[in-house]
Order: C-alpha cells, then sequence, then structure tokens
C-alpha cells in the first residue's frame, strides 16, 4: 500500500506550514493539520511563529459548517519587500515589489552600463532607495535583491563572465555590492533568464516547459523546464546565440567564430542589411515596427531572421520539447513575422511528437518581464521553505 505523502516526510517544517498558506493551499489550522499530518499542538506552534514574524496574518473568519468559525490565515505580502534590477545597455529598470509579487514602484533610466559597475551600481542603489522611500519603505523591509545583467553570469557565485559586448563587467561580484547597502540575499542572473522566468510566471503559469527568446543586438534564450529556470551547470545554459547556421557566408561573430546565429540574425545584421538596400534605419525597434507596418524589405529580413532561428530551435525543441516558444526582445515586437519565420523551419525540422503540442507566440507580458523575473527569482529564493525556516532561527 503506499504511504500518504504527510506520512512519509518530514514533520512539515514553518517554513512548509508557510509555503501552503501562500500558495492557497491551506488557509485554516485544520487544513494546515489535514495536509501536513501534524498534530494540533504542532500546527498551532508554527502558526504562532509566523504570525510573530510577520509573515502571516489572521484574518476573517472562514466559513464553517457549525460552532465557532475558524479564523482564515492569510500570506502577509506587506510584510516586506524585495528590490529588482534589469541593467541593459540602452535601459535599465528598478523596481520594489511586495512578497505577494506585487509592483510597488518602479523606475527607469540609462546609466551608462556599459560603462562598467562603477556607474550602474551607485545609480541602481541609489534609485531603489528613493523607490522605498516613495512607496514609504526603508531599508530594513528588505528581503532580498533581484538583478538580471545582459551577459553571462556563473549563477552560484553571482559573478560575471567576460561579456563581449560590456568589458567593464567581467568578473565582477556584484552581489557584496548590493548586499553592503541592502543586508538581505541577491540574485544575480542573466537578463534573458529574467525575462523567462517573469513571462512564465505572468503569462504561462500553468506551462511546464518553456523557451524565452529575446532577439534585440543579440540573441539568447532562457529555458524554463518542469516550471523552474534551467541554468545548466555554471549558468550558460540558453546561449543559443552562439550556436552556428548553415549558409552563414562566413559573418565574423563578436565571439570570435563564424556564421554564429546572432552574427546573421539579430538587429545589427538586419540594420546592415537594411542599409546595403540604401534603407539606413536607426534602431532594432524601428526596423520591427516597420516590419509590422508591413514594409516589405524589413518583413522579408525580419521573416528571414526568425528562419534562421528556426534552425537553431528545431534542435532546442528536439531536446528539450518546450510546449511554448516566447519571442521577445525589440526584434520581437515585429513578433507577427519572427514567429511566422519560426514556425516555417521548427515545424519542418523537428521532430511530429515534439511539435505537436507546440506554440510559437510573442511576448505577452511587455517590457517588465524582466524586472518581474527578477523579483520573482528573488521571492522563490527567499521564501523557499528552507530560507524561511533559515530566518526565523536566525532570530529566536
Ligand atoms: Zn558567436
Amino acid at each position: 500500500m503506499p504511504r500518504s505523502k504527510a506520512a512519509s516526510a518530514a514533520p512539515a517544517s514553518s517554513g512548509r506550514v508557510l509555503e501552503l498558506i501562500r500558495t492557497g493551499e491551506a488557509a485554516t489550522r485544520t487544513e494546515i493539520g489535514r495536509l501536513t499530518g501534524l498534530s494540533r499542538p504542532a500546527v498551532a506552534l508554527r502558526v504562532t511563529e509566523l504570525l510573530r514574524h510577520g509573515l502571516v496574518t489572521e484574518g476573517a473568519t472562514a466559513p464553517s459548517s457549525g460552532g465557532r468559525p475558524p479564523a482564515r490565515l492569510e500570506f502577509n505580502a506587506a510584510g516586506g519587500v524585495v528590490l529588482s534590477a534589469v541593467l541593459g545597455i540602452s535601459r535599465s529598470q528598478a523596481a520594489v515589489y511586495d512578497l505577494g509579487g506585487g509592483l510597488l514602484a518602479v523606475a527607469g533610466g540609462s546609466p551608462e552600463v556599459e560603462h562598467g559597475p562603477h556607474i550602474a551600481l551607485p545609480w541602481l542603489l541609489e534609485t531603489w532607495q528613493r523607490l522605498l522611500e516613495e512607496c514609504g519603505r526603508s531599508a530594513a523591509d528588505v528581503r532580498g535583491s533581484g538583478i538580471g545583467v545582459p551577459g553571462t553570469v556563473e549563477f552560484a557565485t553571482g559573478r560575471t563572465e567576460t561579456p563581449p559586448v560590456l568589458a567593464g563587467w567581467g568578473g565582477v561580484d556584484i552581489a557584496p555590492l548590493v548586499a553592503e547597502r541592502f543586508a538581505a540575499p541577491v540574485v544575480v542572473d542573466n537578463d534573458v533568464n529574467a525575462m523567462a522566468l517573469g513571462e512564465h510566471r505572468a503569462v504561462h503559469p500553468g506551462v511546464g516547459d518553456l523557451l524565452f527568446v529575446k532577439v534585440s543586438t543579440g540573441i539568447g534564450a532562457g529555458v524554463v523546464a518542469g516550471g523552474a529556470l534551467l541554468r545548466g551547470s555554471l549558468g550558460a545554459a540558453g546561449e543559443i546565440g552562439h550556436i552556428p547556421v548553415r549558409d552563414g557566408g562566413g559573418t565574423p561573430c563578436r565571439c570570435g567564430n563564424t556564421d554564429c546565429l546572432e552574427a546573421v540574425a539579430a538587429g545589427p545584421a538586419l540594420l546592415e542589411r537594411m542599409a546595403e538596400q540604401g534603407r539606413p534605419v536607426a534602431g532594432v525597434a524601428e526596423l520591427a515596427g516597420l516590419a509590422q507596418e508591413g514594409d516589405p524589405d524589413a518583413v522579408r529580413l525580419v521573416r528571414q531572421a526568425g528562419r534562421r532561428l528556426g534552425e537553431v530551435l528545431a534542435g532546442a525543441v528536439n531536446l528539450l520539447n518546450p510546449e511554448v516558444i516566447v519571442l521577445g526582445g525589440l526584434l520581437g515586437r515585429a513578433h507577427d513575422h519572427l514567429v511566422a519565420g519560426v514556425r516555417e523551419v521548427v515545424f519542418k525540422r523537428s521532430i511530429p511528437l515534439a511539435t505537436r503540442q507546440l506554440r510559437v507566440v510573442g511576448n505577452r507580458s511587455g517590457e517588465q518581464a524582466g524586472l518581474r523575473g527578477a523579483a520573482a527569482a528573488v521571492l522563490e529564493s527567499v521564501l523557499a521553505p528552507e530560507a524561511v525556516n533559515a530566518r526565523i532561527a536566525a532570530q529566536r
């Protein structure tokens, strides 16, 4: 006879009880007891601890079949805040979220990220401080910070790799610099991973396996597998921009190789093609706009970029069998044509079972996908049962 989950596992901790309340699986002490197998006194002890730490509140009463109605327990989203940021070459964003992932304040700026962290980080710390004040909070309320950076990050250490476009950012330990000002855990990740997580949590929360592809100045992907980000052993998973394509014509790439997907299908390559045709365009966003308006040159180029992308994604689909591929980034704004190009190749070249339920769609969570994802990453880390238990133990 199969043993029940409650009976086979260790007794549920306060952190696990918080998780049940936070996810809405349990709203009363009785329900917690039923789901965890804990005795009434054990449930009471954990709930008292969570109430004392301001992590849950006791709200209006729950419906009852008779007798004294049970008190309704709710996760206290206002019990703290997390800071979130996405640093980008042309534009950076910073925000404050409550513990339930609700946006409290947001700001954008152009802190010249390409000149290195000595310019971008002071901007970020000052902006966060200002946003905290705007929503009537202080540094003491901060439970964690999540930051997406444009480049590869060795995830366990939060250290940036030397990214070819961001010379000043090689080997920078961002986390300690942030934690000096806001003493709480810091999660640093690559910006595409943050966007993938944000898009997943906001638009496709029920989807297990999703691939988010950012097509802008560069090309990168974030892989959500089984509902969680797949980062690989060090954090380099999803670097599809440097997978070679066929018939690339020996195009040199900034990484030193030739015929990388990024070298032939990202924004700069398309802008170059437009210029060669005597149609100079100021930037990738403008090109995407032209394509969406139906400009034949722009449509042809974006569609061709989609096919190139599809060539690489066909392999990714066979490898990962995602349910959804989301196309984002500046060129993703021309999603009608980019999606068409990708579909044309992926559905021809991937195996039928891998594409039977596959959907290829545009980014729907908009410009705040990365901010939301960076906040989600840090929230999921600081609200994980083990992290909650450790925090409670430290304050005992
Ligand atoms: Zn390359």
